[in-house]
């Protein structure tokens, strides 16, 4: 059920990955998900398409493709903003939900959206990236880390 790397030497955790479940949704409910286990640290990216694609900076997680369930996908639409990347949405609402990366094999993770977390997510932002493409009219004032690239 949930990915096994790194399960050796888990097992006298009480808390196992299967415990933790965090739900999000779209905003207009049609697209729910589970993700099973911890999130992946947070980071914000401030690249142009970003920007686009959520009105302003996308905040998002890795999780590991098999924590992932998503209840129903009739309303969830792709875009490919690049060769190497397809980015989810509601077709009804336009929430931005994920960014996928195309090359599966090669990146066993996909990005969710932290805002669409409708539970805890227990995640803090770890770095910005892209921030040499960032808007100019804020500032990035948490202390996190700042990539350019
Ligand atoms: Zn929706
Ligand atoms: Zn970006």
């Amino acid at each position: 059920m949930l990915c096994l790397t790194g399960s050796a030497g888990r097992a006298d955790h009480r808390l196992s990955d299967e415990s933790t479940m965090h739900k999000g949704s779209c905003l207009s409910g049609s697209i729910k998900f589970t993700v099973s286990g911890d999130l992946g640290p947070g980071e914000i990216c401030h690249c142009q398409q970003c920007r686009q694609w959520t009105g302003h900076q996308l905040a998002s997680t890795e999780v590991s493709r098999s924590a992932l369930h998503i209840e129903d996908t009739s309303q969830l639409k792709w875009y490919h903003s690049s060769p190497k990347v397809r980015r989810g949405f509601c077709g009804q609402c336009g929430s931005p939900l994920f960014f996928d990366p195309i090359d599966q094999e090669k990146h066993n993770w996909i990005a969710i959206s932290l805002g669409t977390f409708t539970t805890p997510t227990a995640v803090k932002i770890e770095q910005h990236i892209f921030t040499a493409e960032k808007g100019d009219y804020y500032e990035i004032t948490d202390g996190a880390p700042q990539n350019e690239y």
